[in-house]
């Protein structure tokens, strides 16, 4: 199994980067990975885009991409008593919100969400951002105005730990875990063919920045790392299937379908395969719940280019506590490393 403390997992997720801002995700991969690519680019959406040469025995143009960028907020008013009025960037649950630690601007600020005491509260608030406000303890908007701009990003104020030697427990796993796999696969051999990587940005708000890879690199096909929704609370019998979506320590997900693409057939099939020779855990994704990942704009590009999601099961999903297990991780990247050693044309061919 692969350690925590071997991977940039921690650093990974302990950084902020919301939607829009994911300069210090961004610079800590390129730090990274600059020695192992070639053609190392950012683009103008600020999509890192570069190349893991391979071994030249096939010409096939293999595509392996991440999102850098996690849920958060952004500071969208100041009211006259120093409170930060929010709103949500990506699909965040209000509900989760009250009383919770959060970090402001590229100063990282101490701030909390404001929520009334129970002392003065009747039970019958709506539990909605619009209601809440950030409290960065200034006490005047002009304090307020001296240390925050509107347009600051607010991240979850949380950092990764062990919880026993498997589990992990930290923010922006979804997709940070994709992109530390990635990273794992770019510092290992090279593949018969040249490996195109893209680390994306923006997709927690529609897939943006992955809708320029598809021109930008031309792709014979494209695989896509995520971290995905996994919920095992005990639910009535008759809703068991539509709760356990995935499985905490089963194994790296196959998707066959999302909210936004349906797997191509020969990727999932090959990636089952790969999975069953090889002996590495590996679980479906049962579609019910499920979003969307940057397969659905990258399946649909240019001439259209065959695209899987395999993804990594994560516990509280879009909260500040996303558990993961590293035997998942660990088993992600052998995966994934197994099906692109054996990746050939005829994998991708219609019949
Ligand atoms: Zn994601």
């Amino acid at each position: 199994m692969i350690k925590l403390s071997d991977t940039l997992l921690k650093p990974l997720a302990d950084a902020a980067g919301v939607s829009g801002a994911e300069d210090e995700v961004r610079r800590l991969i390129v730090k990274h990975i600059r020695p192992y690519v070639e053609d190392l680019r950012i683009d103008s959406m600020g999509n890192i885009l570069a190349v893991k040469k391979g071994t030249g025995e096939s010409d096939l143009r293999i595509l392996v991409a991440a999102h850098m960028d996690e849920v958060g907020f952004m500071v969208t008013g100041i009211d006259s008593n120093g409170m930060l009025q929010v709103k949500n960037v990506g699909g965040v649950d209000a509900r989760i919100l009250p009383s919770l630690r959060v970090k402001v601007g590229k100063q990282k600020l101490p701030g909390v969400f404001c929520w009334k005491p129970i002392h003065l509260n009747r039970g019958d608030d709506v539990v909605s951002i619009d209601n809440m406000r950030v409290d960065i303890g200034a006490t005047s908007k002009s304090a307020a105005q001296s240390k925050v701009q509107l347009g600051d990003r607010i991240v979850f104020d949380s950092e990764v730990i062990e919880m026993n030697d498997v589990v992990i427990r930290g923010k922006a796993f979804d997709d940070r875990a994709g992109c530390a796999e990635l990273i794992e696969i770019i510092k290992g051999d090279p593949f018969p063919f040249d490996l195109l990587v893209a680390f994306t940005v923006q997709e927690e708000v529609g897939l943006r920045g992955a809708s320029v890879l598809g021109e930008a690199l031309r792709p014979d096909a494209a695989i896509v790392l995520e971290c995905t929704a996994c919920h095992e609370v005990p639910q009535p019998p008759e809703k068991a299937d539509q709760t356990t979506v995935t499985k905490l320590g089963h194994g790296p997900v196959i998707s066959y379908m999302d909210r936004t693409s349906i797997a191509h057939v020969g990727l999932r099939r090959h990636f089952t395969q790969t999975a069953e020779a090889n002996g590495i855990p590996h679980q479906f994704r049962s579609p019910q719940f499920a979003g969307g990942t940057d397969a659905g704009i990258i399946h649909k590009s240019i001439h259209g280019i065959p695209s899987q999601t395999i993804s990594l099961p994560g516990r509280y999903l879009h909260t500040p506590h996303i558990m993961m297990s590293m035997e998942d991780f660990s088993n992600g990247v052998k995966l994934v490393r197994a099906a692109l050693q054996t990746l050939s044309a005829d994998v991708l061919e219609i019949n």
